[in-house]
């Protein structure tokens, strides 16, 4: 656990480097946001907790990915949020979610897996610091960023990775539009000292700065037609991702 910010704390998993983050709030109460990714490291980040005087009191998912809506029972009878959007894109695809989950990280319990309450406004409710919810599309229907003002934190979900490409929603109308038009609302929030990215390593706002240019940058030669020069690509996965974000342009 990195402790990126007073009272916010992040863990990395071991699995595509999955991070999990805790906001600390009122009385030991703790916001949890998108809990990953093994059962192992669930438990872990339970022990944690409660060795820390820690206790889940509500939950956010950052978007309708499996390895985002996880949950156990150790973490407690929480309500959990999204925004309305991924709360419906989780219920329409959740038997291939499901099924995705238990193949890459078994042995979840399906009755706590995302168990999502819808939230419309802007702002998560809890007793801790003040946690906006930054809606875009870019990378998932309803992808909801969570931006704490207080501590410039911005837990920007599967966008801002210093290990991954843009990973476009491919099913979305304008998958490139989209895209940018996310990474833009991301880059235009005021008062970013630390991203978390769902996937690689927090960094500070220069670090921040430097890959909203490199994710932008990626876009504009993919959308000129020429090969970006982008060190992310180097892991094969993602090399197979950008054949199909290329493919797109040629449909
Ligand atoms: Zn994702």
């Amino acid at each position: 656990m990195d402790e990126v910010a007073p009272g916010v704390f992040v863990a990395t998993a071991g699995l595509y480097a999955t991070t999990t983050t805790i906001v600390a709030g009122a009385g030991g109460g703790c916001l949890v946001i998108d809990p990953a990714v093994t059962v192992a490291d669930l438990a872990a980040l339970a022990s944690w907790l409660s060795s820390r005087g820690l206790r889940p009191v509500a939950g956010w998912s950052t978007h309708p990915h499996w390895d985002h809506l996880l949950w156990s029972r150790a973490l407690g009878d929480v309500v959990r949020y999204g925004t309305p959007r991924a709360v419906a894109a989780a219920a329409s695809q959740l038997p291939a979610l499901v099924s995705e989950a238990a193949q890459a990280a078994p042995g979840h319990d399906p009755a706590l897996f995302a168990r999502l309450e819808p939230l419309s406004g802007r702002e998560i409710g809890w007793a801790g610091p003040r946690a906006m919810v930054i809606p875009h599309d870019a990378h998932a229907p309803g992808h909801g960023a969570v931006f704490l003002p207080a501590a410039g934190v911005l837990v920007a979900g599967d966008m801002c990775s210093d290990a991954e490409i843009p990973l476009l929603d491919l099913d979305a109308a304008d998958p490139f539009g989209g895209y940018r038009h996310g990474l833009g609302v991301l880059a235009g929030l005021p008062g970013v000292r630390v991203v978390v990215p769902g996937h690689g390593r927090p960094g500070d706002a220069a670090e921040f700065r430097r890959r909203v240019a490199a994710d932008f940058g990626y876009l504009d030669a993919v959308e000129a037609g020429r090969e970006p020069a982008d060190p992310r690509l180097a892991a094969g996965w993602l090399r197979t991702e950008h054949d199909r974000q290329r493919a797109l342009l040629l449909e």
